[in-house]
């Protein structure tokens, strides 16, 4: 009697909801209470320091050293009335999660006692002994050290006892080794080209922001019951499990009413990620059985990132208060829903326009197409590289799937936009801009009600869909930093406005007016970029000839995948923007290679042990106590009588047989195969031998290890099922 299992089980469906109390006050009262935001900033900081503190962050002014410690001196002020005893460098290595090191605030005194003391020094740089972060060769252990140096342009924030300072996080010799530095540049580079390209239109403007909402999918699982599943432990997913008899095909989870328990937990996360100055907003029930969303307001990309990665672990944290596990893996469960995390993403200026937002003169129409048709462009020449962005041994598991993103990069527009498109493509130049009298220009350019977000319009297949006034990049992972996306994205878009800008200008030297000029490369852009559109099912089977025959990146292996990042195309687009050099580019993939490898080999070994001390040695005794019965049964009948009588018992005796036997041997030949593989020196090559050979042993393996699971005595198989992982009362 498998009695762990029965335990968990029935504690997790006894469990009740944890009552949480809301703060008195309204959450714009309490929004950003642990955030030393402007208001703080004017509170405790003398004017003229608060003055070139906030020049720092608006206009990226270098910190002047000499007000550092005045900053840091209100800092800790300030965060000593909450009670706060240590600081640390928040930053983002290429580990997916975010690295911190506590420091206290305390320093001797020079009287043989200590005392509280936060330097700017130590707000602006520090060098955390950071060589075992994964760095791809970058700098050995016995080469020089690494930095973090603060961004002002993400507030200071408190967590707990710990103010935590968002940083970057860079080599001695000036590399990257971390997401938010080439984040940084990626937005710089975003903002100056397109702010050039804002001047056609707009020659006010001075600051171009990328905007990125992103919307959080992840499943809860009651945490008794993850304790007693290893796979999940370990690696964030189930590798084996036979679906429930029932999951989400009545559909009837989506949108429906949150478990009391859930939303215990969700009003709790949202309580304090809006403390935290998270603008949380939006929260629902997902398609597959206990799988959810949180989304915020969007925010300036760099500050979303921030608060991404802080949500995700925040609810780590909220959802063991709950007796829940958090589960961001993007493919926790086969058979259901996996989660993805939607980037919303667009461009906006300092004086309010957003500008993937269709206007309502002809001109403002004309901006609008600019960006759109731009944005097309940088997405269609880096298809393959922004699929590389968002891939990983964990999202593999989703894209491609019959329920999300397929493994290509395409983009949807909706019928309206669409149609202006078309109707740019097949005018002539003459019809679309004509001299109109003594308004100078007139243009022909149809009018596209504001925003279109209209749910009938939508094409949920699509990887990179345009919304109204935004771009959706669906394909990125629950799990991800949403930086790496972004980077690459931006970088593109960045890329792409320069690019565009040198063309126009170039007809307005030979005497175009500026807007035949601007229409003129629109013109050629749109009949370029047509490969990237596509408004049909992109889960079909015809999508994946036809996207073959266009010419987009149809590639499905993970690990080569992470080629794109060093094509001639990718390593011109990431220097000639500032954001990373060839060198910064091969060490980032040296690391992407080595974690794909270390997932596969990790959910491998958690497999074999599994196999050899949960599976076999169950199925094995039931498969002995069926044995028993047919003897039993001989004694009792005579012979003709007892054949029939266990003729049911024989079949199942040698099923299990037959499974175990596949299970054992296949185990055996996994283990050779990663010996084989291990001993490749050459990450890249390494990787794909574990995603060649290695991946799919796992699912062979577990197929039969579904079947015994159906075949054997429920009250002896010791792992929980999915009907009971699932389904939360
Ligand atoms: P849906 O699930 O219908 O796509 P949600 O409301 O769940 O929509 O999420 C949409 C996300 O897009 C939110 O984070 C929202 O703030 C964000 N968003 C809305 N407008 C923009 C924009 N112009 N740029 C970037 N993000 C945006
Ligand atoms: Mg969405």
């Amino acid at each position: 009697m498998s009695t762990l299992r029965f335990r968990v089980v029935e504690k997790a469906f006894q469990a009740k909801p944890l009552e949480v109390k809301a703060p008195s006050e309204r959450p714009s009262e309490y929004f950003g209470k642990y955030v030393f935001n402007r208001e703080k900033m004017f509170k405790y900081l003398p004017s003229q320091v608060y003055a070139k503190l906030v020049d720092a962050m608006d206009h990226g002014a270098a910190l002047d050293r000499s007000i550092a410690d005045e900053v840091a001196a209100g800092m800790k002020r300030w965060a000593t009335e909450l009670g706060v005893t240590h600081y640390t460098h928040w930053f983002q290595p290429l580990t997916e999660g975010t690295a911190e090191k506590h420091d206290s605030f305390i320093e001797h005194d020079g009287k043989g006692g200590v005392m509280e003391e936060f330097s700017g020094k130590l707000l602006v740089q520090q060098e955390p002994d950071a060589s075992s972060f994964p760095n791809g060769g970058i700098r050995n252990t016995f080469e020089a050290r690494g930095y973090s140096a603060w961004d002002p342009s993400s507030p200071v924030f408190v967590v707990d006892d710990t103010l935590c300072i968002p940083t970057v996080f860079i080599a001695y010799t000036g590399e990257s080794l971390d997401y938010k530095a080439p984040l940084l540049k990626a937005l710089r580079a975003v903002n100056k080209a397109a702010v050039d390209v804002c001047h056609y239109f707009n020659p006010e403007v001075k600051k171009v922001m990328a905007y990125l909402g992103w919307e959080q999918e992840y499943f809860l699982v009651d945490e008794g019951l993850y304790a007693a599943r290893p796979d999940l432990l370990l690696t964030g997913r189930t590798l084996m499990g036979h679906e429930a008899s029932k999951n989400q095909q009545l559909e009837d989870h989506y949108f429906g009413a949150i478990p009391t328990r859930v939303a215990a937990f969700m009003k709790d996360l949202e309580i304090q990620a809006l403390e935290l100055g998270i603008p949380v907003k939006t929260r629902h029930n997902e398609v597959a059985p206990n799988q959810f969303e949180l989304a915020p307001i969007f925010e300036e990309c760099n500050l979303a990132v921030d608060h991404n990665m802080l949500i995700m672990s925040l609810m780590r944290k909220v959802a063991r208060t709950h007796g829940f596990r958090v589960l961001l893996h993007e493919k926790p469960f086969k058979g259901v829903n996996g989660s993805g995390k939607h980037n919303n993403w667009s461009l906006g200026t300092d004086t309010g326009i957003l500008l993937m937002a269709p206007g309502k003169t002809a001109d403002e129409n004309l901006r609008f197409i600019t960006f759109i048709v731009n944005t097309l462009m940088a997405v269609y020449r880096h298809n393959g590289l922004l699929k590389a962005s968002i891939m990983s041994a964990t999202n593999a598991h989703r894209l491609g799937a019959n329920e999300a993103p397929p493994a290509i990069i395409s983009s949807f527009l909706g019928t309206q936009l669409s149609r202006v498109l078309d109707h740019m493509e097949d005018s002539t130049l003459d019809e679309l801009v004509s001299l109109g009298g003594k308004h100078g220009m007139k243009l022909d350019i149809p009018q596209i009600p504001e925003l279109l977000i209209d749910n009938t319009d939508r094409n949920r297949t699509s990887p990179f869909a345009f919304t109204g006034n935004r771009f959706e990049f669906r394909a990125v992972g629950s799990e991800a930093n949403c930086a790496s996306a972004m980077i690459a994205l931006n970088t593109a878009v960045a890329e792409q406005l320069t690019l565009f800008k040198q063309e126009v200008d170039e007809l307005i030297e030979r005497g175009e007016t500026k807007v035949a000029a601007i229409v003129q490369i629109i013109r050629k852009y749109i009949k370029e970029c047509k490969p990237i559109r596509f408004d049909g099912n992109g889960y079909s089977e015809e999508w994946k000839e036809e996207a073959a025959r266009r010419g987009l990146d149809c590639e499905t292996s993970c690990p080569i995948i992470f080629d794109q990042y060093l094509t001639p195309a990718a390593v011109q687009m990431f220097e000639s923007a500032g954001v990373m050099t060839r060198k910064e580019l091969e060490a980032r993939n040296e690391v992407k290679w080595e974690t794909y490898t270390k997932k596969i080999q990790i959910e491998a070994r958690v497999l074999g042990d599994l196999v050899m001390n949960h599976v076999v040695p169950v199925a094995t005794e039931y498969q002995s106590k069926l044995v028993d019965n047919v003897f039993k049964l001989k004694g009792i009948f005579l012979a003709e009588m007892a054949d029939k009588l266990s003729a049911e018992n024989l079949a199942i005796i040698t099923k299990i047989a037959e499974h175990t036997t596949y299970i054992k041997e296949h185990v055996d030949s996994m283990v050779e195969a990663r010996k084989v593989a291990n001993k490749i020196a050459d990450e890249r090559e390494k990787a794909i031998a574990y995603h060649d050979t290695i991946a799919p042993m796992l699912e062979q393996i577990r197929y039969h290890i579904d079947k015994l699971e159906l075949i054997v005595d429920d009250q002896m198989w010791t792992l929980p099922k999915y009907r009971e992982l699932l389904f939360i009362r």
